[in-house]
């Protein structure tokens, strides 16, 4: 029997705050009654704020992020479009999979899992294609299976230096509401994310904000599409409606979990991770370990992903701290099993949490036959802590 709490430290599903748990416990309602929209149309407005886009069009899919990365793509695109796609770990392997199998001629630069998108070599690309045969260029803005952030900003940059018209695509499943997005400023066209990362919700909706630039291509587009039809959301979504039933329950969940966030306020949000991620980075150093991420420039404040020695199977730490110590950790994926164990450290989380589970991943390394120190990655972690916390209270200080 497992007593006590069960430690989440994967980066998703993560932990649901307890007041939105609370939020999701309605009765069911008449999801065409009159004052439906009461509920439905204020997350359209906030999402657009998480989002940073002011004329973006939110839709809310019932559904997982891949579901919104399959409307994305189903909504804008032709059959043989060529699309330019970067495949540097397991999410953006799958959403470049996904792209051929829809029928899209996919153009793919293959990085080393740990490399960020490589901005260049995107450059390059781009220049050659004057006539612009390149439809779309996908990032995929936080590579969770590596836990390497890149940078969008770059390849908008890169796109605008040779005036390539092509559509921005940013999967930002674990990014947005965690890590700073800026639709607008970014000129992205299509934002994907997912209920269950940062927005702290249980898994169930498939998040997309959509530019005009990309409203206008979804009525040309000829790929075939039904149930993620734009149009039929955007027809009904203005006035609070759905064309099919919604999950009422995970609006009610959405509308605690942005109110929190708001509360926080979105650069205090962002700067938290930061801090967060800086503590199980500085234990993953004291143990004398890697990161999978080629450079602290492209470190990931949501999920860090850990390389440990070859004498080390990292899957017996991954079932070690879950049988023993009560802790998911993160797997490795696809060609990283046994060799990668991650932290997630995102959404509803504190200081505390993140020890909790650098502490049980060191008790599950030395019972897997790692020689690091009981309580090293702890003690450089809460030594993080409590120093950037002194500078944070020195700054309330002198507001
Ligand atoms: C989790 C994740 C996905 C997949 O989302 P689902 O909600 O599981 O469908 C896609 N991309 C990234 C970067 C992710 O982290």
């Amino acid at each position: 029997m497992r007593t006590g709490i069960t430690h989440l430290a994967i980066p998703g599903p993560t932990n649901v705050p307890e007041a939105v748990r609370q939020a999701m416990n309605v009765p069911m309602q008449d999801m065409r009654a009159p004052d439906f929209g009461d509920l439905t149309i204020g997350l359209f407005s906030d999402l657009r704020r998480v989002f940073k886009t002011a004329n973006g069009t939110v839709i809310l899919y019932p559904g997982s992020g891949t579901a919104a990365w399959e409307a994305a793509m189903m909504n804008t695109l032709n059959p043989g479009d060529r699309v330019l796609m970067c495949r540097k770990g397991q999410f953006s392997m799958l959403w470049a999979r996904m792209a051929e199998q829809l029928g899209l001629e996919v153009e793919l630069v293959d990085v080393p899992w740990g490399a960020g998108t490589p901005v260049s070599e995107f450059a390059r690309i781009l220049g050659n294609d004057a006539e612009g045969r390149i439809k779309a260029v996908f990032v995929t803005h936080n590579e969770t299976a590596t836990g390497v952030t890149s940078d969008v900003a770059a390849i908008r940059a890169v796109m605008d230096d040779v005036y390539h018209e092509a559509l921005l695509f940013v999967d930002g499943v674990s990014s947005i509401a965690s890590i700073d997005f800026r639709m607008d400023e970014w000129r992205v066209d299509l934002a994907v994310t997912g209920s269950q990362k940062g927005l702290m919700l249980p898994a169930g909706l498939g998040i997309l904000a959509v530019s005009e630039k990309a409203m206008a291509a979804s009525r040309r587009a000829t790929l075939p599409r039904a149930y993620f039809r734009f149009e039929d959301m955007t027809a009904v979504n203005g006035d609070g409606y759905f064309p099919y039933t919604p999950p009422t329950q995970l609006f009610h969940g959405l509308r605690k979990s942005l109110d929190r966030l708001f509360e926080e306020g979105l650069e205090n949000v962002f700067a938290r991770h930061r801090r967060l991620a800086e503590g199980v980075r500085r234990a993953v150093h004291a143990w004398g370990y890697d990161l999978v991420a080629e450079h602290c420039k492209i470190y990931s404040d949501t999920v860090s992903a850990i390389r440990v020695p070859p004498e080390v199977d990292a899957r017996d730490v991954i079932r070690g701290a879950y049988v023993n110590y009560n802790t998911s950790l993160g797997t490795g994926l696809g060609p990283l099993a046994g060799k990668v164990f991650r932290i997630g450290h995102l959404g509803d989380l504190n200081e505390v949490m993140c020890l909790a589970a650098i502490s049980a991943a060191e008790m599950a390394l030395v019972d897997a036959g790692a020689t690091i120190d009981l309580g090293s990655g702890v003690a450089a972690a809460q030594c993080w802590y409590r120093e950037s916390r002194q500078v944070r209270q020195v700054a309330l200080a002198a507001e």
